[in-house]
């Protein structure tokens, strides 16, 4: 049985997982405190006697046997590491509900006809490599040794010596293909998570049965305008790079803004009009990153780095964004006499997930009696790179105001057990069939 007792006191280990110090949860891919979550989930998996795979990126797939072996496998499973000061929710609710699963079938003596992993995905989050779910990338054969050596983080330490001092294995990254070690690909994926929007908190249905996934195209532009005496130059001689990226920040909410039909935000009236329901598919912008150098307060910024997030369900809605942001920048750029390149870090594309999936997890939701709708996720997850190879599904709870990435973070107990009870179902099911 699915408990909540043990699924709630499991949380309450995690969130003391932690770099110390800090507020909210802080376990950044492969630091200290992410490891130390993992040894706690590995242990959590060996107690629901799964046998355990770790690959050369560091992903942990524990298996529980089928009846017939040589079926490919349902797997299900989430990832384990935080934003800086992120929550305890992200992710979590997803490993340790299908660690839950995993658990509750040992204990009640279910075998299911087709073997089952329960997978705990490495470096999901963007915040250290600039780069999502390079777990899963990996698991699907779509990380190279020579990305590990591009990708670094702040410190300008390399995910390949990261993975090295971690006893892992960037040249045999190969390796970390499903593929190379398995006949087929699984049968099905499954992930559970927090919805991190506010659409079930304010509808106030319990399960969000995801139709597809908004995929983000990211760049970082770098600015390269002229570190001057801030007293010594006088207004018309200088090529200031922060204010020329300030223009291109609001370039990013304006091309985004239009693409939703909503109005920039300048005046009440016009925020009156951006209240009005967009009829296209909306395009989200946002910049997260400022990088200014030298930093200082009497030198005009010369050095300006900006980070660029764009998403979207619709590519092609996308794509017209990113490029009408491109043209703005150069506008801006070539007016101020500022030179700039562009470094393109993903261009993903949004994913659908497939309509008999979406039908078999709302009969699931409807069987158990539980207030769920169809929704499509902003966010980008794991699950969408299995969701281009095998039948996938998603499933998510509400968090409590949408909050997420944020110390507040917070879903309910009875929610989270919710969602495994009706995980579980799912892999018994598509288990057994
Ligand atoms: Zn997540």
């Amino acid at each position: 049985m699915i408990s909540l007792e043990r699924l709630m006191s499991r949380f309450e280990t995690m969130a003391a997982i932690t770099a110390p110090g800090l507020p909210g949860i802080n376990r950044l891919a492969f630091t200290d405190s992410d490891w130390q979550g993992r040894e706690y989930l590995m242990s959590l998996m060996r107690d629901a006697r799964l046998s355990l795979h770790v690959d050369s990126f560091g992903n942990v797939i524990g298996r529980r046997a089928g009846k017939d072996e040589s079926l490919p496998a349902v797997m299900f499973g989430s990832h384990g590491d935080s934003v800086p000061s992120g929550g305890n929710f992200d992710g979590v609710v997803g490993i340790l509900s299908a660690i839950e699963v995993m658990q509750s079938l040992d204990e009640d003596g279910i075998t299911t006809k087709a073997p089952l992993e329960c997978v705990l995905f490495m470096c999901e989050e963007s915040s250290r490599f600039g780069a999502a779910t390079l777990g899963s990338r990996a698991m699907c054969g779509e990380l190279t040794e020579e990305d590990t050596l591009r990708y670094a983080d702040k410190n300008g330490v390399t995910l390949h010596d990261v993975l090295m001092s971690r006893g892992l294995s960037p040249a045999s990254l190969a390796s970390a293909n499903y593929l190379s070690y398995h006949d087929a690909l699984p049968r099905a994926f499954l992930e559970v998570h927090i919805e991190q929007g506010k659409v079930l908190d304010t509808s106030h249905e319990k399960i969000g049965v995801v139709t597809g996934i908004a995929a983000p195209t990211r760049m970082r532009v770098h600015i390269h305008g002229s570190a001057d005496h801030s007293g010594a130059t006088p207004m018309e001689l200088r090529r200031d790079g922060m204010c020329a990226a300030a223009e291109a920040i609001l370039a990013v909410e304006q091309s985004a803004n239009e693409a939703s039909g909503i109005a920039t935000k300048k005046s009440d009236d016009e925020n009156d009009k951006a209240a009005a329901p967009a009829s296209r598919p909306p395009v989200v912008g946002t910049v997260g990153v400022v990088e200014a150098a030298p930093n200082a307060m009497n030198v005009i910024p010369g050095e300006v780095t900006l980070g660029i997030d764009i998403r979207s369900i619709d590519y092609d809605a996308k794509r017209a964004v990113v490029d009408k942001i491109k043209s703005r920048i150069d506008d801006i750029m070539t007016r101020r006499g500022i030179s700039y390149d562009i470094e393109p870090i993903s261009d993903e594309k949004p994913i659908a997930i497939s309509k008999e999936m979406v039908d078999f997890l709302s009969s699931i939701c409807e069987e158990h009696g539980v207030a769920y709708r169809a929704m499509m996720s902003g966010a980008g997850h794991d699950a969408m790179h299995w969701a281009e190879r095998v039948p996938t599904g998603m499933l998510f709870i509400p968090c409590r105001d949408g909050i997420s990435h944020n110390p507040a973070e917070s879903a309910k107990p009875e929610d989270i057990v919710t969602a495994a009870r009706l995980l579980e179902d799912a892999v018994k099911k598509l288990g057994n069939t």
